[in-house]
Parts: C-alpha cells; structure tokens; sequence
C-alpha cells in the first residue's frame, strides 16, 4: 500500500491539482489549506468521487505550535510518506515601496512554513527509510524578477534548503527535490498583465496547475529515485 502524501495549500491552484494527481496515483492525500474550507472540501469531494482517498487538515504553515500538534495527530493515524511543500504567497513591490509585512509574510510562509512541516516529518520519514520531498520554488528564485526581491528571497532559500536537506538525508533513500514553475495559469497571477507577461514566454502561453502536478507526480514515483537535490524547471522555455 502507497503511503500518505500530505500537500500544504491544496485548497486551490498548483496545490489543488497536485492533490489530486497525487490521489490518482493511488497515494492517500492530505490537503492542507489556511482558509478555504469550501475549496478544500471541493478538492477532497473531487478526489473521494473518483474513487480516491484524501482527508482535509486546516492549518497555517506558518503556525509552529499548530503545525506541530497537528502532524503529531495526522502521524498518529499512519505514516505521512511524501511530502509537498507547496503553500505560498505573492505580496510584490518595487524594493523601495516594500513593507516590513510584505516581507515577513512572504518570506514565513516559504521559509517558516517548509521548516515547521517538514522537521517532524523527516525523521519517521528516514526511520522508513523512504521519503519524497517536493519543494514548490518558483523560476523568480532562480533568476529573480522585478518587483519580487521578497519571493526571490524566500524561493531562492527554499532552494538552498533542498539541496541542502538532499544531501542529509540521501543514503536515508530521502529524495528532496524543488520544482521551479515559471508563470500557472492560477488564482495568485490574476492581477497580473497577462498578456505582456506571455509575450516574453517563449512558448507564448501560460503552464497550467495539471502539468506542474505531473511533474511533481513523475519526482514522487519509484522512477525518480535517484533524483535528488535538484531543481527542476516547468516554466515553456523562460529560463
Ligand atoms: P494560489 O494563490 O492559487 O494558492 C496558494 C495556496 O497556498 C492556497 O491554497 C493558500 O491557502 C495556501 N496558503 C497560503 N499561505 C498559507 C499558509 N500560511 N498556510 C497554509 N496554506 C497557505 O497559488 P498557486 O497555486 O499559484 O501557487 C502554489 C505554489 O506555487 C506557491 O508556493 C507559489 O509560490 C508557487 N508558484 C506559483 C506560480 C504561478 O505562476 N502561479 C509560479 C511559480 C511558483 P488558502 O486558499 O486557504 O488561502
């Protein structure tokens, strides 16, 4: 039997569709949401209509207590196997314009929240002696972009931490791998200029949640095992 994946934001966007692809591989998924409580129980519904398995867990990433009660509650009903750090948030600004706000919440919620989640889930992980680990970066962490110097910062340090993390653990059979998406058709680029963005695409379009998703499918499964601290691009040619 495949163990749990547990997806943090997978309320909407590139976390909803990971959940459910995950679901469709035959892993028992756990959704992590904030807020959503409707759009997480339509992701569930989604997933328990196509014959799946998925149980809902609220939770703030950024909320160590929460976050560590609560896994200790999801671990005490089963192993938590693959883990999917993909909860984020945008809050742009030109550097100078940038608030301590912006800055903090950005950075906690990547940073904080990949450090709260992932720390009590690596060692039973290791105990296994099998463990995925799919950090959700962003193309801005590795090239930067204007506007963004809080996002470059946390998904570049989300980046240092897969590597990082890849390298402790990897005779554990751990692999730790970030994907690095460049612009997803999702709910957190819709105040975006579209269409000047997608001209300096070279596929000329934006990527959907599905392919980040297969992607993320392909790190997870038994043929990626010997993939590990690596980044992998999803982003039609943009770096
Ligand atoms: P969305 O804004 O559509 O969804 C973000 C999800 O993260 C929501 O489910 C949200 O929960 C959740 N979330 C935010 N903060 C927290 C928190 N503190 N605790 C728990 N959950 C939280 O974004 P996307 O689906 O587009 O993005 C998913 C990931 O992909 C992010 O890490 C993002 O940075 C990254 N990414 C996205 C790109 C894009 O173009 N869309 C490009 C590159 C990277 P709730 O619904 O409850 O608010």
């Amino acid at each position: 039997m495949k163990p749990c994946a547990l997806v943090t934001g997978a309320a909407r966007g590139i976390g909803a569709a990971i959940a459910q692809r995950l679901a469709q591989d035959g892993f028992s998924v756990i959704i992590n949401y904030r807020v959503n409580h409707e759009r997480a129980q339509r992701v569930q519904q989604h997933i328990l209509s196509h014959g799946g398995k998925a149980k809902l867990w609220a939770c703030d990433v950024t909320d160590a207590a929460g976050v560590e009660q609560g896994l200790q509650a999801l671990l005490a009903s089963g192993p938590i196997g693959v883990l999917v750090n993909n909860a984020g948030v945008l809050k742009d600004a030109p550097f100078p314009a940038l608030e301590p706000e912006d800055w903090h919440s950005v950075t906690r919620t990547t940073l904080d929240g990949f450090y709260n989640i992932t720390r009590p889930l690596v060692m039973p992980m290791a105990r296994r002696r099998w463990g995925r680990i799919v950090n959700i970066a962003s193309v801005s962490g590795v090239i930067g972009n204007r506007g963004q110097t809080n996002y470059s910062a946390a998904k570049a340090g989300l980046i240092g931490a897969t590597r990082s993390l890849a390298l402790e653990f990897a005779r554990r059979n751990i692999t730790v791998n970030a994907v690095a998406p460049g612009l997803i058709d999702t709910d957190m680029i819709k105040d975006s200029p579209i269409e000047e963005i997608v001209s300096h695409i070279p596929m000329r379009r934006l990527g959907t949640a599905e392919e980040v998703a297969k992607l993320v499918s392909f790190l997870v499964s038994d043929d990626a095992a010997y993939i590990t601290g690596q980044v992998i691009g999803i982003n039609g040619g943009l770096a």
